[in-house]
């Protein structure tokens, strides 16, 4: 059989007796042009490695599939297995992973060779992943993720924006990162509560070193855990004896009296390098 000989997602849905779990996060995409579009929107093909989070029914991974890609698609969800094991004898270019996709070991998956990561993700689970593959000692070739608006804006917004804080900028210091298509509810089935949209990110070239990103984290959850102070105020909390509060923020080069909320991406990479520079 051949991916254009499977049933449709509703009906593989109905014949293996399955529904959409809350525990694990299940929302589905089981219209095929709005996963046809996440697929471009990822920029895969033929030769390229895709590492998939959270397949459930498989109308993304169909898409991915379609691209011409080779795709590795991580499940927690068990009940899943007869199902996806139809696509995967469809298309000899899936192969299926169960189990948490944050226990996974990407680099082994893999094999030293670069992959992409494209998810529909499971709302719960959502951020701590993110923040893996922006910290973890492996690193994707591109993300692109669909996410609750909400964390959307959070990854993407700037300086002086609602929603921008600590995961926009740890996003932004590693990568470039755009929200490229919204999804309203009603696109998923069953409908979540609030919208969503796909986010990409790009790693950059110059990705800070492990002790660098690390310094980052301390120094942006001191500022943006009080956000309404004034650095000065906010930076005295920096864990150890080192450079903190208004000696730091002189040393970074930025106004004391400036809040967390204005400073740029780079500024914060600043604090963090006087932060290592004055231990
Ligand atoms: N990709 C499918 C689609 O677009 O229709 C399903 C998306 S649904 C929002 C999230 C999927 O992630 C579900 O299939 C769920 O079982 C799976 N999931 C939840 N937590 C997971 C985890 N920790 N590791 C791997 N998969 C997980």
């Amino acid at each position: 059989m051949s991916l254009d000989g499977l049933p449709t997602l509703r009906a593989a849905l109905e014949a293996h007796g399955l529904w959409a779990k809350k525990s694990f996060g299940q929302h589905f995409l089981l219209d095929l042009n709005v996963t046809r579009k996440i697929a471009r929107l990822a920029q895969v093909g033929d030769g390229d490695h895709v590492i998939e989070v959270g397949p459930g029914p498989g109308g993304l991974t169909r898409a991915l599939l379609e691209t011409g890609a080779r795709v590795t698609s991580i499940e927690k969800d068990q009940r899943f297995q007869p199902l996806l094991g139809e696509v995967a004898q469809a298309c000899d270019r899936l192969a299926l992973v169960f189990g948490d996709a944050l226990a996974a070991d990407e680099a082994a998956i893999a094999a030293g060779a670069p992959a992409h990561v494209v998810s529909n993700l499971p709302y719960n689970v959502g951020t701590p992943l993110l923040i893996k593959w922006l910290t973890g000692p492996w690193t994707p070739a591109s993300l692109t993720l669909m996410f609750q608006r909400e964390v959307a804006d959070r990854i993407t917004e700037g300086p002086g924006e609602r929603a921008y804080g600590r995961l926009g900028v740890l996003a932004q210091a590693t990568c470039r990162a755009e929200r490229v298509l919204d999804a309203p509810a009603r696109a998923f089935t069953p409908p979540p509560k609030v919208d969503s949209a796909v986010v990409r990110l790009e790693p950059r070239p110059d990705r800070p070193s492990p002790e660098r990103l690390d310094a980052l984290q301390r120094v942006t959850a001191a500022a943006f855990g009080q956000r309404r102070k004034m650095l000065r105020a906010s930076l005295k909390s920096l864990p150890g004896d080192g450079l903190a509060g208004e000696d730091l923020v002189r040393a970074a080069g930025l106004d004391p009296q400036a809040r967390a909320e204005v400073i740029p991406v780079d500024g914060f990479l600043t604090l963090a390098d006087a932060w290592l520079a004055g231990r």
